[in-house]
C-alpha cells in the first residue's frame, strides 16, 4: 500500500469556478480576488484581506509596509519554515532568533523580553504545526515595548485560542495557500489587517505601489497612474482566488476530518513509549500537521524505513539558525537554541489530509509502530 504524504481537496466545483474566470477577459486580480479577500476576513474575523502570490511575499510587504530596513531587528522563531526568517532578511534587516517551548514548539513568549533591543521594530511568531501561540502574552510584550507583531499563519487559518483568531490580536497575519497547505491554489498568499491605513498600504504595495490597480485600469475609463511607494508585485489573481473561494466555504468540514484523524493517530501511538507528539493546548487546533517526536539517534534511519515502507513523510522543521547562510552570516553554533534543536532532530511529520482512508491511517499506524519497536 502506498500513502502519499499529501492529496489536495480540488473538485468539480473549484475546477468549474477557474473555468469561469477563464473564460472571462482578465486573468488578473479583479472580483473574485475581492470576494476572496471578504470572505478570508469574515472568516477569521478581521477586517480586510489583502491577497498576495505566496506567504512569503506577504511577510515581506508587510515588514516593508512598516518601514523594517537594514539595522533593524525582528524576532522570529528558529523553529519554522525558511521563509519566516528569510523575509527578514529581504527587507535587509535581522531575524533575531528566539527558543521554542519543549511541549509545542511555539516561539516561548516568556523568552521575548531577553531578545528585544533598541533596535527591534517587530516580533514576527509562526502558529506552529496550526496551534496557536500565546497571542494575549505577546501582545502585552508588544505593546509595553512598541513593537509590531506579525503573524506566520502559514499553518493556521482556522485555529483560535482564548477566543482569539489569527490576526485578531496583532498587526497583521499572513496566509499561505502553497501546494500542502489547509487550503490551496499551488502558488497563493493572503493578509488580514484591521487598520484601514495599512490595508490601504498593502492594497497599493502589492502592485508596484501603483495609485490604481491594472484591473481598474482596463475596465474603467482611462485615468493616468502615479505611484506612490516602492511597492513588491505580488498581486493574487482571480484564477487563484476562485480555486480557493469555495475550499475555504468547506474549511470547516476539511478541519474535522483531520481532527479525526489526528485522534486516530493519537489512539494509536498511545502506546508507544518510542513516540512523543506535541502537547494540544486548549482552544481550535488548525491541525495543518501531524508530527511524532522520536529518538534523535534513530530519527534519520526511520525516516528512510518509513519512505520504504511507501508511506510518504517529511521533516518540519530543520533548524533555521543552522542552515548554511545562517550560520555562516550571524555564526551560529550548534546548542544555541537547544529545544529548537531537539525537535528539529527528533520530529516526523505523517500523512494529514481529508482524503486518508481509515485503511491507510491503520497501515501507517501499524507501520510506524512496528519500526520504532
Ligand atoms: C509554507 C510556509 C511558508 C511559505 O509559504 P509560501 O506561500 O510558499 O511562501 C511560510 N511559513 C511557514 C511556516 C510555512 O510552512
Amino acid at each position: 500500500m502506498k500513502v502519499e504524504f499529501y492529496k489536495h481537496n480540488i473538485t468539480e466545483e473549484e475546477i468549474s469556478a477557474i473555468n469561469e474566470v477563464l473564460r472571462s477577459t482578465f486573468l488578473t486580480t479583479a472580483s473574485k480576488t475581492k470576494q476572496f479577500e471578504e470572505a478570508l476576513a469574515q472568516y477569521t474575523g478581521n477586517k480586510f484581506g489583502v491577497g498576495v502570490m505566496s506567504c512569503t511575499q506577504g511577510l515581506e510587504l508587510v515588514l516593508r509596509a512598516f518601514d523594517i530596513q537594514p539595522g533593524d531587528e525582528v524576532i522570529t522563531t528558529p523553529l519554522s519554515f525558511i521563509a519566516t526568517a528569510n523575509s527578514v532578511e529581504y527587507v535587509g534587516a535581522k531575524p533575531v532568533f528566539v527558543d521554542v517551548e519543549a511541549n509545542t514548539g511555539n516561539i516561548d513568549a516568556n523568552l521575548i523580553e531577553a531578545a528585544i533591543t533598541e533596535k527591534t521594530k517587530a516580533i514576527m511568531l509562526v502558529h506552529l504545526y496550526g496551534q496557536m501561540c500565546d497571542m494575549k502574552k505577546i501582545n502585552q510584550i508588544a505593546q509595553k515595548h512598541n513593537l509590531k507583531v506579525i503573524e506566520d499563519c502559514a499553518h493556521c487559518i482556522e485555529g483560535e485560542r482564548d477566543g482569539i483568531k489569527p490576526g485578531n490580536l496583532s498587526d497583521a497575519a499572513v496566509y499561505s495557500f502553497y501546494a500542502t497547505k489547509n487550503i490551496t491554489c499551488g502558488e497563493g498568499g493572503a493578509i488580514t489587517v484591521n487598520d484601514p491605513e495599512l490595508y490601504e498600504w498593502l492594497k497599493i504595495g502589492r502592485l508596484h505601489g501603483m495609485s490604481k490597480n491594472a484591473a481598474d485600469r482596463y475596465t474603467k475609463k482611462y485615468e493616468h497612474y502615479d505611484m506612490e511607494i516602492l511597492g513588491m508585485k505580488c498581486n493574487m489573481a482571480d484564477p487563484q482566488a476562485a480555486l480557493l473561494l469555495p475550499q475555504l466555504q468547506k474549511i470547516e468540514t476539511y478541519l474535522a476530518a483531520k481532527e479525526n484523524i489526528c485522534q486516530q493517530y493519537n489512539a494509536g501511538f498511545a502506546n508507544n513509549p518510542s513516540i512523543k507528539t506535541p502537547t494540544v493546548i486548549p482552544g481550535k487546533h488548525a491541525r495543518h500537521l501531524y508530527t511524532i517526536w522520536v529518538s534523535p539517534e534513530k530519527r534519520d534511519q526511520l525516516l528512510n524505513q518509513i519512505q520504504e515502507r511507501q508511506i510518504g513523510i517529511a521533516v518540519n522543521f530543520r533548524s533555521i539558525h543552522l542552515m548554511k547562510f545562517y550560520r555562516e552570516k550571524y555564526g551560529y553554533q550548534s546548542g544555541d537554541y537547544p529545544i529548537t534543536e531537539q525537535i528539529a532532530d527528533s520530529t516526523i511529520t505523517l500523512p494529514l489530509y481529508p482524503k486518508l482512508t481509515s485503511e491507510e491511517i491503520n497501515h501507517v499506524i501499524q507501520t510506524v509502530n512496528e519500526l520504532t519497536s
